[in-house]
């Protein structure tokens, strides 16, 4: 029953936020220029894949209450997937011993799109409408506690778009940390919503054209563009 009354209020909400399709920007590109908007700026041209973790993830996630067995999981994968690395195999052995006894939340509609009238859209990965909370699947290992400052502003902007798109009232939302089978509960808070639109103005300024600078501690050492950023600057053109 969820599931027909979840769909057509995204069908009115789609044609409600038509006008905002145009500049309307992707949660995953705002937690993105959270962690460095140089980042964003050298990727924002190649376009984003889903991670063949996240995927198995997901898979995970969705098969619960019935945990399902390894082989039966990895089926389902390559049929979403066919292309899937099939060296993943092992991540799938691991996040499924992580979770064999993990408590996931249940839900009444999966791989909703939602959206927002401030610009942005993203896809919830599980919402239950009757319970008036959401999830988010990460394919991360859990922080030592709560979540990681990406995951507070994912949930912030979506928790904003899945209101403004089913007008129901979201309190918060599951964080499901795959690999760690934990699941944590969390409900963003003004400092959230902040972070949600200084991303949201700085995409937009490096998608009109300006290259960003260097965030006060940007992830460097696990970045694959850290040569680019060290490298120094040769000509007089590339200081401006
Ligand atoms: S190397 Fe550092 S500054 Fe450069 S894009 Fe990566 S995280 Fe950002």
């Amino acid at each position: 029953m969820y599931l027909f009354s979840t769909h057509t209020y995204t069908i009115a909400a789609i044609t409600h936020n038509s006008m905002h399709q145009e500049r309307s920007i992707p949660v995953s590109v705002l937690t993105k220029v959270l962690t460095c908007p140089l980042l964003y700026y050298y990727e924002k041209d190649t376009g984003m894949q889903q991670s063949g973790k996240y995927l198995i993830c997901k898979q995970i996630s969705l098969h619960a209450p019935d945990p399902g067995t390894c082989e039966e999981i990895w089926q389902e994968i390559l049929f979403i997937d066919p292309g899937i690395d099939r060296s993943l195999l092992p991540y799938l052995k691991d996040c499924l011993a992580a979770c064999q006894h993990t408590p996931f939340p249940s839900c009444t509609d999966h791989d909703l799109p939602v959206y927002s009238g401030h610009g942005f859209h993203g896809m919830v990965d599980k919402i239950h409408t009757g319970e008036n909370r959401l999830a988010i699947t990460r394919s991360s290992p859990a922080p030592s506690r709560g979540c990681y400052r990406q995951d507070r502003l994912r949930m912030a902007a979506l928790v904003t778009a899945t209101q403004e798109t089913l007008h129901i009232r979201i309190r918060g939302g599951y964080i499901e940390y795959i690999p760690s089978g934990i699941i944590r509960w969390y409900e963003p808070g003004p400092r959230d919503r902040r972070e949600v639109l200084k991303a949201l103005h700085m995409a937009r300024t490096i998608l009109a054209g300006t290259i960003p600078k260097k965030p006060a501690h940007p992830p460097c050492q696990r970045c694959r563009y850290k040569n680019r950023c060290d490298k120094k600057p040769h000509k007089l053109s590339e200081f401006f």
